[in-house]
């Protein structure tokens, strides 16, 4: 730290992001990435955007914008598009809590929503998940905050239902709720619609999962026009060209080929279910997961261990330090090929 850094942030600690390592190559299975490409018309309409770099792209994302609202049925301004939905929630984090509006979340959850609070210095609630790790709809009744619910969940993949959430929307009509759906393609119900019906309800996606565009850096919020605008007002004040141009061409493309999209998920799916069974086989305990990775505990091998020896045999895993969840390791689905290798690994590991 230099002498000038702002006392405010003296006991800021940064988000960790999963391994990108460069050094060899691992099966990559720790950050939740998709195993296919992008989508031929993704790379096609990025590579004829590269052409035009010498100029700014748009501000107001106008192609892409309506090209998803044309998808969700709502119009352009009742959605915002983001470098990453990272940026969507920390805009929402900042435009929606703030001393006297604490943020509210689960204890497990996506690891940067402590981070962006601290940040933005913002007072925050980790509220316990069940022993389970399902959520207790009740503890957020009148909650009293700003509420931010993954759902699926980040890192366990267990999801509410659309009617739990639209319980926690309807009984805090004077707050915020933010769902966060970056797995939602993988098998839990979109709360798109009851951004429709309520004016206290944002739903943030990310085309880095099922789009497999990770690396371009696309996310975006729905919600009604005044939330948008909130939040557009923190864009405009820090970033205005927060999407560059290759991306959002990309993102257009990516729309133009749901099918393309549709089909990646289904793999996913179906191999996530071929994991599952080969796991329970071995041994392992797993939550019920609906995204697009399973999160896995085995009663008598230790989980630090499993993540370091899947590591020198060359698959790359999540292993969080947190102690309610540092038995667990975090798996991301990849191809069916990978996840026989990662099967194969274990079973030597489990059986030793
Ligand atoms: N929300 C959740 C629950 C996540 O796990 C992630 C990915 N790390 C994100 C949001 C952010 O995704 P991105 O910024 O790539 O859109």
């Amino acid at each position: 730290m230099s002498r000038f850094f702002s006392s405010k942030y003296a006991q800021l600690t940064p988000y960790v992001p999963g391994e990108q390592p460069q050094d060899q190559q691992y099966i990559k299975l720790n950050t939740n990435e998709s195993p296919f490409p992008p989508s031929p018309k993704a790379i096609a309409k990025a590579s004829e955007a590269a052409k035009r770099l010498q100029l700014y792209s748009d501000p107001d994302a106008r192609v892409l914008i309506r090209k998803l609202a044309e998808k969700f049925d709502v119009a352009p301004e009742n959605i915002i598009a983001g470098n990453g939905s990272d940026e969507i929630l920390n805009f929402a984090f900042l435009a929606f809590c703030d001393k006297e509006t604490p943020a509210i979340f689960p204890d497990v959850t996506y690891g940067f929503y402590p981070v962006f609070s601290q940040a933005g210095q913002i007072p925050y609630v980790e509220m316990p998940l069940r022993e389970d790790f399902t959520i207790d709809v009740k503890d957020y009744t009148k909650a009293g905050g700003t509420i931010f619910i993954a759902n699926p969940n980040a890192h366990t993949g267990v999801a509410l239902s659309r009617a739990d959430l639209e319980g926690i929307v309807r009984s805090n009509p004077d707050n915020v709720v933010v769902i966060d759906e970056a797995y939602v393609d993988f098998g839990a119900e979109s709360c798109v619609e009851l951004t429709k019906k309520y004016d206290n309800v944002i739903v943030v996606q990310t085309m880095s999962k099922s789009r497999s565009l990770a690396g371009a850096r696309l996310g975006y919020g729905i919600a009604c026009r005044d939330l948008i605008c909130d939040m557009n007002t923190l864009r405009n004040s820090t970033n205005p060209y927060n999407i560059n141009a290759m991306t959002m061409a990309a993102a257009v493309g990516v729309l133009e080929d749901e099918d393309y999209t549709q089909d990646n998920c289904e793999a996913v799916i179906k191999t996530r279910e071929y994991t599952v069974g080969e796991l329970r086989k071995l041994g392992f305990e797993l939550t019920n997961s609906v995204g697009n990775f399973i999160f896995m505990k085995h009663p008598q091998v230790d989980g630090e261990y499993i993540y370091e020896t899947l590591k020198a045999r060359g698959v790359l895993v999540r292993h969080f330090t947190k102690a309610r969840i540092c038995q667990y390791n975090r798996v991301t689905i990849g191809s069916r090929q990978q996840m026989e290798i990662f099967i194969e690994k274990l079973k030597e590991i489990v059986n030793r």
